[in-house]
């Protein structure tokens, strides 16, 4: 993917992580083929100065979405595990900032800005376009980039650096994210 990266620009990272890849808690089917793509484009923008931010699903034991708890998911992410790193193969620049999200007991988090202050850290920075790559597309990825288009900035989400839980919810959540004015590169 031919990609330029301006000024105003911001890379976000969703949940690339152990769990959520083969050999996780909650794996994502060839989960772990986004990271050989998604490298060199963090290396792209490192190389430019534009800034590198890692969302990461960093649940506490009783987290309310959890089966034992009352959710939908098996137990995945529980902070300061294994699971809950990212994966190893991904590079992440020494400055790369870390968004922990799915930390409260009262509610989950699926998107990075749910409750993180990112979209006014965004602001603050000057960003105009945030390009969101990671997993999983139809769960977190999406309403990550949901939440960035409502908040005013122009969102990309790098279509070969995500991959769906399911097929199906995969397909509906592009045309979702089209609608709203999110275009799928
Ligand atoms: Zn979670």
């Amino acid at each position: 993917m031919n990609m330029e990266f301006t000024e105003g620009d911001v890379l976000l990272l969703v949940d690339i992580q152990n769990d959520f890849c083969p050999g996780g808690n909650l794996p994502i089917e060839k989960g772990d083929e986004i990271i050989p793509f998604l490298n060199p484009i963090i290396k792209k923008a490192s190389a430019v100065g534009i800034p590198v931010f890692l969302s990461r699903d960093f649940h506490p034991r009783l987290h309310p979405s959890f089966k034992e708890n009352g959710g939908k998911w098996p137990v995945h992410c529980i902070q300061d595990t294994e699971g809950a790193r990212f994966h190893p193969d991904l590079n992440i620049p020494d400055n790369a900032e870390i968004v922990s999200k799915g930390t409260r007991f009262d509610k989950d988090q699926y998107s990075a800005f749910d409750d993180t202050g990112l979209g006014d850290l965004f602001k603050k920075l000057k960003i105009k376009r945030v390009f969101v790559a990671g997993l999983a597309l139809d769960v977190c990825v999406k309403e990550t980039a949901v939440d960035s288009v409502k908040l005013g900035f122009k969102t990309y989400v790098l279509k070969q650096g995500t991959r769906p839980v399911s097929k199906r919810s995969g397909e509906q959540a592009l045309n979702q994210m089209k609608e709203l004015g999110i275009e799928i590169i």
